[in-house]
């Protein structure tokens, strides 16, 4: 992005919002390190609660669609996520789910293998850490002798921004990295030409195998699938060549391969290709055909050694994924 502004040009509006978030993907905004100033240069940032004191009034007086870009991450978990969806909709001409959570349900999406009640449960009652004689639960409603206190209403199900609004952009990633996001960023700004509404946008339409660097074989098959502490890797060979499971076949490429380049395996933050549809049926696929066996009793044992499946081939998609809460 040049670093010249043009004076003619006025700047845009944009907002930063979370949901059900970790705080990783503002953390990835601020982590622009210098090219904030360029962003300031190029954008009014009108809400952002992570690094600026805007209260939800302000948004809401704002005219409708005078915020020329939202970024929103955090999945929709609660009846103020969704509120604020609904919210930072109206006011946005363009709305991003930035990064998994958003894009996918994320890893909050986890707690759709559980009920409310059993999360209530554990959370509240259960837990190690809890002391709670009394056995309150939250409700949305207390009443005090200062009057009513409200909480938001905790959903049965977490869900992905697209579930709960129309979202013109898919930003992956957990959480996307920042070169990408400057990227998509220069784009808007500059007026560039747009891909069609509903795009991925900051990732390859390619599976993350494509561009990783690791030693592929033609037909290495595997009789073990281990966890990553049980063997010394190599450093260079593909990981499910290893036996260890790595989600490159089903996930987008355009993170650069980062966790890889730290010597662990990828857990499908860039969500499925558009191919891979699902994430998990593709990733069954490809652990069949690094089995090396024929005996069927020999391929359900080397199967069961994959722990966790759903957890690990969902690890970021369970909201969205086709099998979505049909899951035990
Ligand atoms: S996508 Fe990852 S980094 Fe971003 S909010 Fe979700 S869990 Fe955090
Ligand atoms: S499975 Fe993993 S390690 Fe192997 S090529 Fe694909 S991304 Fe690389
Ligand atoms: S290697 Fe996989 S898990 Fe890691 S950042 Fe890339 S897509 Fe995400």
């Amino acid at each position: 992005m040049s670093s010249v502004k043009d004076m003619t040009k006025p700047k845009i509006k944009m907002a930063v919002y979370w949901g059900a978030a970790c705080g990783g993907c503002c953390v990835s905004v601020l982590d622009v390190h210098e090219k904030l100033f360029t962003v300031v240069e190029h954008a009014d940032i009108v809400f952002w609660p992570i690094a600026l004191d805007f209260k939800y009034k302000d948004v809401e007086a704002m005219p409708d669609k005078s915020i020329d870009l939202c970024l929103f991450n955090g999945a929709v978990r609660n009846s103020e996520n969704e509120h604020m969806a609904c919210t930072l909709r109206k006011k946005s001409k363009v709305l991003v789910a930035y990064g998994s959570c958003a894009h996918l349900g994320g890893i909050p999406g986890l707690a759709n293998f559980k009920t409310k009640e059993g999360i209530f449960n554990r959370a509240y009652l259960e837990s190690e850490s809890t002391v709670n004689p009394d056995k309150v639960l939250p409700q949305t409603k207390t009443e005090v002798k200062e009057g009513t206190l409200t909480l938001p209403e905790f959903y049965t199900e977490v869900k992905p921004l697209n579930h709960v609004v129309e979202v013109d952009y898919y930003m992956p990633g957990c959480p996307p990295t920042t070169d990408r996001l400057v990227e998509v960023f220069t784009l808007i700004v500059t007026g560039a030409t747009l891909p069609p509404k509903g795009s991925v946008v900051g990732a390859s339409e390619k599976a993350l195998c494509d561009e990783c660097v690791r030693k592929k074989s033609e037909n290495k098959k595997v009789k073990k699938f281990y966890r990553p502490w049980e063997i010394n890797d190599d450093g260079e060979t593909c990981f499910l060549e290893q036996g260890l499971v790595c989600c490159g076949p089903a996930t987008r490429g355009g993170c650069g391969y980062r966790c890889i380049k730290g010597n662990a395996p990828c857990r499908g933050c860039y969500g499925p290709t558009k191919e891979a549809l699902d994430p998990g049926a593709k990733m069954l696929s490809a652990i069949g055909t690094m089995i090396d066996s024929n005996d069927a009793k020999e391929i359900e044992t080397i199967v069961d050694q994959v722990v966790d499946p759903a957890g690990t081939f969902y690890r970021v998609s369970a909201p969205s994924a086709i099998l979505g809460r049909k899951m035990p």
